[in-house]
């Protein structure tokens, strides 16, 4: 029997009302009417063209504009004449569909407006559940937090991400995983996030390795897109530690793709993490069990899962220079993000080093 614990936590969630299920996007009208919502602006990217077709269509006289420039890490510019766009309009609600860029584009706009979000997600970045805005100006991207940014509803229909290839599945259901790896030791997480943690990481852990060898596969893709909602929902209500603030640096310093890059570093946080965080770890490796995949400890458990999917594996294949490993464990350490180890140079640059080179995790 495990031994009692001394709980204490504080457990707070937002209320985002959420619709899953294969072809549920054909509700995305009557969700807008139960919200009393008259003029929508849909946000939706080149790839979702089809689809923001179809919505527009369904909402009729509710459809007041569409807004299309989307782009990664939404440059200043196009926050700016998106928003102008959605006031010119009269929005009273935003419709964001496609993946974390097009509702990081929806959440610059209703930064603005305070105008709502409904989102429907198409990829594993969980965006749509987080009240945390990005926009990218002079080459730095800023970050914040503001719960009106956050979407009130969010429809998850797993039939939108059969579109999504092999290779961008399985980085972003690594991003997924990265979120739900780090709730597991946050500060701020609760016996509640601990189990949608180790819930999600088991879903996506199995669901990755099928939908990789068949995309079309609706139960892995449903499986799949649950974990992600629990990872929105871990990103969401808890604090990330050192694994996020290496990405947000590379991503920053070198323009590295967002998912591929959680991915390629995911391990290596991990292995830095291993000894400070025994019971995430026990979660992490627990879950790659129920999920059939038996691991000696967390780190080679998601090395090895990685691998499995083709998800990307080391930050040299991104184009991350070798030059710039010292530089990036010097910003996170002076950034000093709140981690179960304290965060120094010394340790992040061997962690660095040996998420470049993508060499089996170890202890550094
Ligand atoms: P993305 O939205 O840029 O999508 C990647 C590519 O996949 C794009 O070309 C897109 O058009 C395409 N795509 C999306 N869905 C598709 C589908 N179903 N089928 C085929 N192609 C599809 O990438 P992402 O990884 O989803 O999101 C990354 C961005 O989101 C980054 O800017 C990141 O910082 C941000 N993000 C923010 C948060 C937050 O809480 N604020 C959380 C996660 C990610």
């Amino acid at each position: 029997m495990p031994a009692a614990t001394n709980r204490a936590f504080v457990h707070d969630t937002p209320g985002i009302r959420v619709v899953f299920g294969p072809g549920r996007r054909r509700e995305a009208a009557a969700e807008v009417e139960r919200l009393g919502a008259h003029r929508v602006v849909v946000v939706a990217g080149s790839h979702e063209r089809s689809v923001a077709d179809e919505l527009t269509a369904a909402l009729g006289d509710l459809l007041a504009g569409t807004w299309t420039e989307v782009v990664m890490h939404v440059p200043a510019g196009v926050a700016r004449r998106a928003a102008a766009t959605a006031r010119e309009r009269g929005a009273d609600l935003l419709i964001a569909l496609g993946g974390g860029s097009a509702v990081g584009t929806a959440k610059a706009v209703a930064k603005e407006l305070g105008a709502p979000i409904l989102a429907i997600p198409t990829t594993y970045a969980g965006s749509e559940m987080t009240p945390i805005w990005g926009i990218t100006e002079n080459q730095r991207k800023v970050t914040g937090t503001d719960p009106r940014v956050r979407p009130i509803t969010v429809i998850y229909d797993p039939e939108l991400t059969v579109s999504l290839p092999a290779g961008l599945s399985a980085n972003s259901g690594m991003n997924a995983i990265a979120h739900l790896v780090e709730g597991l030791y946050a500060p701020s997480g609760s016996p509640l996030s601990a189990l949608t943690a180790q819930e999600g990481i088991r879903a996506l852990a199995a669901a990755l390795p099928r939908l990789v060898a068949d995309p079309h596969d609706m139960a892995a893709r449903s499986d799949a897109l649950y974990g992600a909602w629990l990872g929105g929902w871990i990103l969401g209500t808890t604090t990330m530690g050192v694994h996020h603030k290496i990405c947000h640096t590379l991503g920053g310093m070198c323009d590295t793709p967002h998912a591929d890059t959680h991915s390629a570093v995911l391990p290596y946080a991990t292995a830095y993490n291993a000894d400070a965080a025994p019971e995430a770890m026990r979660r992490i490796v627990r879950a790659l069990e129920d999920a059939g995949r038996p691991a000696s400890d967390a780190a080679i458990g998601l090395w090895q899962l990685a691998g499995d999917i083709g998800a990307t594996t080391s930050l040299q294949s991104v184009g991350v220079p070798e030059s710039a490993l010292g530089e990036a464990a010097r910003i996170v350490a002076d950034a000093a993000p709140t981690n179960p180890r304290p965060v120094e140079f010394m340790g992040l640059r061997a962690t660095l080093r040996a998420a470049y080179a993508g060499e089996r995790p170890s202890a550094t």
